[in-house]
This record gives C-alpha cells, structure tokens and sequence, in this order.
C-alpha cells in the first residue's frame, strides 16, 4: 500500500487518532496550523474530492464527523473551519481526500 492516509486509516502508520468508524478515520495534523487541527478521512482511498463520485454518503459522514470532534474537542463554542484542499491551485499535497479542522484561534479570511 502505497498511500500514506491509506496506511495511517489501516494502522500501519502511527497518528494521534481522535476518532474512527467503519468508515472514517480522523488524527491530529502532523504540522498543525492552528491549535486544533484534526484530519478527517475515508478509510476507502479516493484521491480527491472530485472521485467520490455517487458516493456522497461518505462526504455527509465526514463533515458529520468534523462537526462532532470540532465539539468535543472544544472549538464549536468560538468557531472553527473545514477546508478541503483539492489539486494543484486548491493546494493539495496528499491525494487521499481529507477535511482539514481548524480551530482554536481566528482565521483570517480570504485564505492565502
Ligand atoms: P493538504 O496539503 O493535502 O491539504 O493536507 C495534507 C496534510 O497532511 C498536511 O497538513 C500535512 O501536515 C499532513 N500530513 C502529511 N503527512 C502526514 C503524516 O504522516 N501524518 C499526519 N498526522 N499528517 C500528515
Ligand atoms: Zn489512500
């Protein structure tokens, strides 16, 4: 298996894991930009948002997902963000579709 996520969802790869289904799989950023910074992820490999295709199932339980650590970890109170990244302009750097959750601090508006 190639994939870095796809290893990380399998358990091959160490994360800080803050939630997992039989779906989805969610672990801090590496290299966190904010003081919350949660990835959420399919555990099925897509490469981007744009291959998820009929299966919009998943991209409901992912920001579901997003939602409910974003208050269990405390930043629904003040507000956070969901990015999803997608190709080259959009800044993507690992193709295995992810939300990013950002919180604990403002975002500036518009992103960079
Ligand atoms: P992108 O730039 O594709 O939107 O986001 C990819 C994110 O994955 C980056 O924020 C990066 O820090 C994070 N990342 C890359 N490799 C790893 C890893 O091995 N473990 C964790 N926890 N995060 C990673
Ligand atoms: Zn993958």
């Amino acid at each position: 298996m190639e994939c870095i996520f796809c290893r990380i969802a399998a358990g091959q790869i160490g994360s800080d894991k803050v939630y997992e289904d039989d779906d989805i799989f969610a672990f801090r950023d590496i290299t966190p930009k904010a003081p919350v910074h949660v990835l959420i992820i399919p555990k099925r490999h897509y490469a981007s948002i744009l291959e998820t295709g009929e299966d919009d199932k998943i991209v409901c339980g992912m920001i579901a997902a997003a939602s409910r650590i974003a208050g269990e970890l405390g930043v629904d109170k003040d507000g956070f963000r969901i990015v999803v990244n997608t190709g080259r302009n959009g800044g993507q750097s690992v193709d295995h579709l992810h939300l990013h959750l950002l919180g604990g601090r403002a975002m500036g508006w518009p992103p960079g």
